[in-house]
């Protein structure tokens, strides 16, 4: 019995995060929870938002399933997720996004993959203030962080029968950094020669996304521009509450859906559990139970074709917890 450590979340993320765990309880695999809290909720009970016991777990356990964290805007203290990543070296952040019959979405056939560069870039997290009336900001890109983030994505694309990787930067203006993304995913990609590859401004892929997505396959992206454009696509193929997620490194995996802990929305049982449990399938493929994620991705497509016990971003009129019973009959029925 596989056991991973689960981070509820802040905000809506934990009754999100039960509603995964019911699917997935019910999807026979064998794995066990361990429980730790960070984030808002930490930094309220234990005066850290970032406990010990968060950091022994995850070592242990090298698999985690994370809720969404809030992180407070401008000032406070800084993302736990990131550092979260930085720690445990989970460089590749790997972001499905692909059209769901039954889902009413601004695109259809959308089947890409974000593959976004986790630790580097503007995430670096080095600013300071110049004077009084100014503020500077660091964006560190390596070639070494470069390479192994388009080795990843290229293999990533090997491994799941893609034919092309598109390398997404800003050359034309940040000709040293972005210069180096851009050139070190070309040499890469040498060792790749049955997979194509092009480049796309990230102005230009912004646009082509949103024209002809269906035209697109593996993005290979820096940080920032990976972390904008999960969300667009997120929003093409029907929003963030199907749109699911993973940071991968060597040793250590983290899953967590793009969505964040939309705390307006906390207590009220509404929103879509669907991006935890495609998540979570993403998890069980990860720890060789492709039986269990196999059966959980049927049933969630039963339940998003028929449509009608699906949450108000889907049109539906179904709780959160709605939602999950009727994914947990379709695994059943
Ligand atoms: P958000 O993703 O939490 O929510 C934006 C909007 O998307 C929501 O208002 C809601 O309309 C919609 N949405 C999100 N999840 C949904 C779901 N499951 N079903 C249906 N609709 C859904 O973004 P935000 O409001 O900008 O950020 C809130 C907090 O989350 C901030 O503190 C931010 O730092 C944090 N955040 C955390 C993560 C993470 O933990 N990985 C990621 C993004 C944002």
């Amino acid at each position: 019995m596989r056991t991973v450590t689960l981070i509820p979340g802040d905000g809506s993320g934990p009754e999100l995060v039960d509603a995964m765990r019911r699917v997935v309880e019910a999807s026979g695999a064998k794995l066990q929870w361990e429980v730790v809290w960070a984030g808002e909720t930490a930094l309220q009970k234990e005066g850290t938002p970032l406990p010990p016991a968060v950091l022994d777990s995850f070592q242990r356990n090298k698999v985690c399933f994370k809720g969404p964290l809030t992180t407070p805007l401008g000032t406070g203290y800084r993302s736990v997720t990131v550092e979260l990543r930085k720690r445990f070296d989970l460089f590749a952040g790997i972001r499905p996004c692909r059209s769901l019959e039954g889902v009413r979405a601004p695109a259809s056939d959308v089947d890409l993959v974000i593959v976004r560069e986790n630790t580097e870039d503007l995430y670096a997290g080095i600013e300071h203030e110049v004077g009084r009336d100014a503020a500077e900001s660091i964006r560190i890109i390596t070639r070494e962080g470069s390479r192994r983030i388009a080795h990843a994505a290229f293999e990533y694309a090997a491994r799941n029968a893609r034919r092309k990787v598109t390398v997404v930067h800003k050359a034309n203006i940040l000709k040293l950094t972005d210069g180096l993304f851009l050139e070190t995913a070309r040499e890469v990609a040498r060792d790749y020669p049955a997979i194509a590859v092009e480049d796309r401004i990230v102005d230009t892929m912004a646009l082509e996304l949103v024209q002809r997505p269906w035209e697109y396959d593996v993005l290979l992206c820096p940080n920032l521009y990976g972390d904008i454009l999960s969300d667009l696509s997120a929003g093409l193929v029907g929003g963030l509450g199907l749109a699911p997620g993973m940071n991968l490194g060597r040793e250590f995996a983290m899953f967590e859906a793009v969505h964040g802990s939309a705390p307006q929305f906390k207590g009220q049982d509404k929103l879509n559990p669907s991006a935890l449990i495609l998540t979570a399938i993403l998890m069980l493929e990860h720890l060789n139970e492709a039986p269990a994620a196999d059966r959980i991705s049927r049933a969630l497509g039963r339940v998003l074709r028929e449509g009608k016990t699906v949450t108000f971003d889907l049109g539906g009129s179904a709780t959160t917890t709605q939602m999950a019973e009727a994914i947990v009959a379709a695994l059943r029925g």
